[in-house]
């Protein structure tokens, strides 16, 4: 799929922006000194399939901590900083790959310069993030509430202050916990900026109330071609994030090697306690690295039909399933054993 035209801006070794690839992004939720946990939090990530991690740098001992980090982890880490800009040049001299900040928020003009210049030297980009909740007092007084044209107001601001020091390797985010607004705020930036876009609804909930809210959003714009960085923010545990946003991407068809399951909802002809079963493969699933369709059907009226067009499929009958695969049915496996039998044929796949 076509993405908006933007500039390129690199993060270590990914490309962002133009018609490159939508990079998954996540953040730790665990505090940046614990260095061993972070790492650990952030090596499960990327086993999952995360490309780019951002972590808080609330103090020294957080900006210090990233050395540590950045050696056992792989993906670009991006260091998150409000307000002081000597916790900002810490991290980037502790090698942060991209910087979270907005110029306009960490003091005078010679603060922002030394931060830029530092950024120019290690060749990191900044990312604005501009979120509805926490306008600017005078934009949010000119429209009276959060809106789109206040949120591009505020980035016009940051994204000036580092123009004028010559700089242009910037990504922009406009967040809101609102899911309209979201749209409203990015469509209007894709069209206002060329610079790369980071995809979030921020605050959305718990996994569910996230999902939802994030796919009704970030589905939206990724199919427009807008987006060229994405999180789905859930309360709680980062990993919880991945499946959700590998989902997104996937029924974008913007995303490879990420298994499809197909599972039907049960009705008064399921005679086999398929729940747990399709349950259990999700879970394997999202640990699985293919371009593989799996179907799992409530029984043998409709489900070989449904499960023609995948690649391994059951059709349930009577505490038992059939197994088919590419259309073929191959034998009868009793309810008990269809789960390692599904594995076995998806790891011989
Ligand atoms: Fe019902 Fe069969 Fe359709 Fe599942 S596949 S919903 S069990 S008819």
């Amino acid at each position: 799929m076509k993405r908006t035209e933007t500039r390129e801006v690199k993060i270590k070794d990914l490309v962002l922006g133009h018609n490159n690839h939508v990079y998954i992004q996540s953040m730790c939720n665990i505090p940046t000194k614990q260095a061993q946990k972070v790492i650990k939090q952030i090596l499960n990530l990327e086993k999952m399939g995360c490309e780019i991690i951002r972590v808080s740098c609330m103090d020294m001992e957080d900006a210090k901590a990233i050395e540590t980090i950045k050696k056992n982890i792989h993906i670009p880490l991006v260091a998150d900083i409000h307000f002081d800009y000597k916790l900002a040049l810490a991290c980037i001299e502790a090698g942060a790959d991209k910087i979270r900040l907005n110029p306009g928020n960490i003091g005078s003009k010679e603060n922002v310069k030394v931060v830029v210049q530092a950024c120019k030297q290690h060749n990191i980009p900044i990312r604005i993030g501009i979120n509805s909740g926490s306008l600017e007092k005078d934009i949010h007084e000119k429209y009276g509430k959060p809106t789109a044209e206040g949120m591009i107001e505020s980035a016009k601001r940051h994204i000036e202050i580092l123009e004028e020091l010559d700089f242009y390797d910037t990504v922009l985010s406009f967040k809101s916990s609102d899911p309209l607004l979201c749209i409203e705020a990015y469509r209007l930036a894709a069209k206002t900026f060329d610079y790369p876009l980071h995809l979030g609804v921020t605050e959305a909930g718990t996994t569910m109330t996230s999902a939802i809210k994030s796919s009704l959003a970030l589905g939206t714009l990724l199919l427009e071609g807008i987006g060229n960085t994405i999180r789905i923010s859930v309360n709680g545990s980062p990993e919880k994030e991945i499946p959700i946003v590998k989902e997104l991407l996937k029924s974008c068809k913007l995303i490879d090697n990420v298994p499809n399951l197909i599972a039907c909802p049960t009705c008064g002809r399921t005679q086999w306690n398929m729940e747990p079963v399709v349950n259990e493969m999700e879970q394997y699933l999202q640990t699985v690295n293919k371009n593989i369709t799996v179907a799992i059907m409530g029984c043998a009226v409709n489900g070989p039909g449904e499960a023609k067009h995948a690649d391994i499929a059951i059709a349930g009958g009577r505490n038992e399933g059939l197994l088919i695969k590419k259309g073929q049915i191959i034998e009868k496996i009793p309810q008990d054993k269809i789960v390692e039998r599904l594995i076995k044929e998806i790891e011989n796949f």
